[in-house]
């Protein structure tokens, strides 16, 4: 397949990430691949997880009243259902294909329950950091059903959802003027080839879902299924291509640096120590919500 380059340079791979197994909320399942000590490197990324079962038992008991404060959630289901009611009083109904894009400012308690007894349940909750001057913003969130994502296919096939950021012209539904969230959900078939332009000040990373990716280049990487890939910070942008003659599913995302003090106390991320214990007060005392 020939392709057509765009792109003077494209980023290597820096490093390949295996996600940690772990569990959270009332005992779901999932796989942490975005960790606390990659916060740094991923800024203004905190966090990645993915979760994907067909067993009940891994996602039933699902996630209960807890409260969040300081950053921004990013929820992607790609099957299954889930119920999210917050202490604002707002309630909407995640599935197959929409997103959840949840500001938390300075804090309120939700749930996030599952609405499915069976079938499978897979999908991915992003955190993304807010500015220091944003923290204390009052909270917001939207629904974005499947229909309403962004989309658009590129002459060599693939279908790219735009959840956040722009590509190839496509607005996604969400922007962010300081971090500058690209977040990309890419269907390659077999042998396909893709391209996106980043500044290289960018902080990116890639998550294979589905096949095999690889990052072309003077030593190609190839990325298999589940994995990340750090991407350096060099070039003008990114190219992959979907492996082994198989189609891939890829999720791109890409921000800029906030470049502040990350202090985290489980869901609570601020800059210093004092303003979490502020948090951890706040909450205790009925103030998130
Ligand atoms: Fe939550």
């Amino acid at each position: 397949m020939t392709a057509t380059h765009t792109l003077t340079q494209a980023r290597r791979v820096e490093r390949l990430v295996t996600g940690q197994a772990t569990r959270d909320g009332a005992g779901v399942k999932l796989t942490r691949v975005l960790t606390q000590d990659l916060q740094q490197r991923l800024d203004p990324f905190l966090m990645l997880d993915n979760f994907a079962s067909d067993d009940p038992n891994d996602y039933g008991a699902g996630f209960p009243d807890h409260p969040h404060r300081g950053f921004e959630t990013v929820t992607y289901m790609i099957a299954g259902r889930m119920r999210h009611r917050d202490s604002a009083g707002h309630e909407g109904l995640l599935q197959n294909g929409g997103v959840q894009w949840m500001t938390a400012g300075r804090g309120l308690v939700h749930s996030e329950m599952p609405e499915q007894e069976d079938g499978v349940m897979e999908g991915f909750q992003l955190w993304l950091n807010l500015p220091g001057k944003d923290k204390m913003c009052p909270p917001w969130y939207r629904d974005i059903q499947d229909a309403e994502v962004p989309r658009l296919t590129t002459a060599a096939g693939v279908e790219v959802r735009v959840i956040a950021g722009h590509s190839h012209g496509v607005a996604g539904a969400v922007q962010r003027a300081h971090t500058e969230p690209l977040y990309l959900d890419l269907q390659l078939p077999g042998g396909a080839e893709f391209e996106q332009p980043l500044p290289a000040a960018h902080n990116a990373f890639l998550f294979v879902y589905r096949g095999e990716v690889e990052v072309p280049g003077a030593t190609p990487t190839t990325v298999a299924r589940n994995r990340m890939a750090i991407l350096a910070n060099e070039g003008d942008g990114v190219r992959l291509r979907a492996a082994g003659g198989a189609p891939a599913r890829a999720l791109l995302i890409a921000g800029q640096p906030l470049r502040e003090p990350i202090a985290q106390y489980g869901p609570f991320v601020m800059n210093t120590r004092e303003q979490l214990m502020e948090a951890v007060e706040d909450f205790r005392n009925g103030r998130l919500g």
